[in-house]
């Protein structure tokens, strides 16, 4: 199934787990740059040194570097559609989206906006646990660990994210606010948006994004 979509939401909306839902269930290709510049620092190559002490401080990589990142992965996989997860973040990357969309003679189709509320955010960010090889996401009480905590999917240690930390946690969540939230506004009047309650059980949600999708016809 062919469909370009951004989840858009708070840190710990569960843009990342519905990314990974609506990939298997749909084999719509999905990316995050998120996911991209972690892994670029763990190869340690120049993007993800330059990169780390911004992701650490919890503020926004420039839109410069993002909208780059995406351009090129949109040369190579766009042809199948796409689940961007934490992509656009601030009005002129979705101002980019839309040029760059243009250019290939196409368009989104839907913008997902999960809701949370802030105990929400904190208890998900507080036990989240993520592998470091696969970016598989769970958390600290739904995991169920003999000795390791490790990934059911590729057996990599599932560790807590750098920047899950409650006070880097309050400055991304300032950076969602003033940058990310003014994006409503710009996709409403796209008559695109979608807002999802995301504080309910993941499958859930999915459900409800699974409708939007399949309601979506094939262009
Ligand atoms: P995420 O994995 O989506 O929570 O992103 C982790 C961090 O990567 C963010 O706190 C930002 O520092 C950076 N980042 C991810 N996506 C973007 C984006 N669209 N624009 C700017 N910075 C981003």
């Amino acid at each position: 199934m062919k469909r370009r979509l951004v989840l858009l939401g708070a840190p710990g909306s569960g843009k990342g787990t519905q990314a990974e839902l609506i990939t298997r269930q749909f084999g719509i290709p999905v990316t995050s740059p998120g996911a991209i510049l972690r892994r670029e620092q763990d190869l340690g190559t120049p993007l993800g040194q330059q990169t780390a002490e911004i992701i650490q401080r919890g503020e926004l990589v420039s839109d410069d570097v993002i909208v780059k990142l995406i351009e090129e992965w949109l040369r190579l996989h766009g042809s199948y559609g796409f689940v961007f997860d934490g992509f656009p973040r601030t009005l002129p990357q979705a101002e980019s989206l839309n040029s760059i969309l243009q250019r290939l003679r196409t368009a989104l189709d839907l913008a997902i906006w999960l809701e949370v509320s802030e105990k929400t955010v904190h208890d998900r960010i507080g036990g989240r646990l993520q592998c470091r090889n696969c970016g598989f996401t769970t958390s600290v009480s739904s995991a169920k660990f003999a000795e390791r905590p490790i990934c059911p999917y590729c057996e990599g240690p599932l560790v807590r994210r750098s920047d899950d930390d409650e006070t880097v946690l309050s400055n991304r969540l300032q950076e969602f606010h003033t940058k990310t939230e003014p994006l409503a506004k710009f996709y409403e009047k796209m008559s695109i948006l979608h807002r999802i309650d995301g504080n309910r059980d993941r499958d859930v949600v999915f459900k409800d994004i699974s409708r939007l999708i399949e309601q979506k016809s094939d262009a």
